[in-house]
């Protein structure tokens, strides 16, 4: 049988069955379903892309995948091409992994093992966000600080490694005064703090810890899993603050295949860059670079590009801010939007327990969690749509 993520196996409610998807529509046996999460905020241009899906037949005709150990390919290297061109700054150097997390641990290694090429191996902290999301593996866990997903790390007791801050300049300046010759990197998720409950702040923190880092030699890493490709309103918060690693994931390839980057600048990839065997980076997973995948994330950037999305994205966040003005309820903490992003936080998770099979029977998916009712669709929705999805939502308090 399958485990089911994040579930309580025993009282779970049943999943509801995909049997078919098309734009931004999920099909079941009895309805027709706005997807308002984009399969975990992937699936940009929507399901069934006939030029998505065409990226990865003719790419499947001639090799769905081969190991970059030893060999090379044209997906892989156009997309680290298309990437080194259109990321800003001299985000150059792309290390492919298959998902966020692994994309996570390897900027995290990349950073740690920077410093010791440096002959800073003292340097071991790294500072990340209150209520940071980086990912489930061992890491990213100690990276993130949210006990709800993670409290299993408790048994190992406070980590010695990861100091987390809000998202104040105070507490960052303080932070640096503190550790700053023990640290080595500042891990965030810039903008829009995503699993840790849509969490927005001011791009004045990230221009701070830009300076702070500079001035400290700590390595800035901006984990863009989610907020990458648009979601934020901007390309990239990367395009705002140019961090020294960039991490992409999740609508990398449009939602269709597991895949991720970690890309680095030139002063981090020269750290590496030198006769000694000892200094290379020892990372590979199996499944990196995989033909389909990057055959498909080329083709989901080009659409990214040629279609303007950007101005799709600021229409959803246009009509979003429209459709929310005026709205409240004594039970709504806040209402945050940003870009493709709306969330409604309560101040007591009851006050949303229902609300997916409500949903349901309207015709939208949800996935609300703790106390976050959130809409993150995708770009292609038309109008009508978007206004069903925040109507429902609405329609909740209004019982
Ligand atoms: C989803 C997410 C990850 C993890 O990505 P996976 O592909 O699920 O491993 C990491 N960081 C952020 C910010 C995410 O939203």
């Amino acid at each position: 049988m399958i485990w089911y993520p994040y579930e309580q196996m025993k009282t779970m409610k049943a999943p509801y069955e995909i049997l078919d998807a098309d734009g931004v529509y999920l099909f079941t046996k009895d309805q027709k379903l706005i997807d308002s999460v984009s399969s975990w905020w992937s699936v940009i241009h929507g399901y069934k892309h006939p030029e998505l899906n065409q990226a990865i037949i003719s790419q499947a005709e001639k090799f769905s995948h081969v190991m970059l150990g030893g060999l090379t390919h044209a997906p892989a290297l156009k997309l680290s091409e298309k990437l080194q061109s259109w990321l800003p700054g001299d985000l150059d150097y792309c290390f492919y992994s298959d998902s966020g997390s692994v994309a996570v641990e390897v900027a995290l290694k990349m950073a740690l093992q920077y410093s010791m090429n440096r002959g800073e191996p003292q340097r071991t902290m790294i500072l990340a966000l209150e209520h940071a999301y980086h990912g489930d593996t061992f890491k990213t866990m100690e990276a993130g600080d949210d006990e709800d997903y993670h409290f299993v790390l408790k048994a190992y007791g406070p980590s010695r490694y990861v100091v987390h801050i809000p998202t104040k300049t105070e507490a960052l300046e303080e932070a640096f005064r503190e550790y700053h010759d023990r640290l080595n990197c500042f891990l965030v998720e810039p903008l829009l703090q995503g699993a840790g409950g849509m969490r927005m702040y001011d791009v004045s923190f990230l221009k701070r810890a830009r300076e702070l880092c500079d001035r400290y030699g700590v390595l800035l890493i901006f984990d863009e899993v989610a907020t990458g490709f648009g979601r934020t309103g901007n390309r990239f918060a990367a395009d705002l603050v140019l961090p020294d690693i960039l991490v992409l994931g999740k609508a990398l390839t449009g939602g269709y295949i597991g895949h991720a980057a970690t890309v680095a600048n030139k002063k981090v990839f020269d750290g590496f860059y030198d006769d000694n065997p000892g200094h290379a980076l020892m990372h590979g997973p199996t499944f990196m670079g995989n033909a389909l995948a990057c055959s498909v994330a080329l083709k989901s950037i080009e659409l990214f590009e040629t279609q303007d999305y950007l101005s799709k994205i600021r229409r959803i966040e246009e009509i979003t801010r429209r459709e929310m003005e005026g709205f409240s309820d004594p039970r709504i903490r806040e209402i945050r939007i940003m870009g493709g992003c709306v969330c409604v936080e309560v101040d007591d998770p009851a006050v949303i327990k229902g609300y997916q099979q409500f949903a349901y029977e309207r015709g939208v998916f949800s996935r609300p969690f703790l106390k976050y009712m959130y809409a993150m669709v995708p770009y292609v929705i038309k109008e009508e749509e978007l206004v069903q999805v925040l109507d429902t939502m609405k329609a909740w308090f209004a019982r």
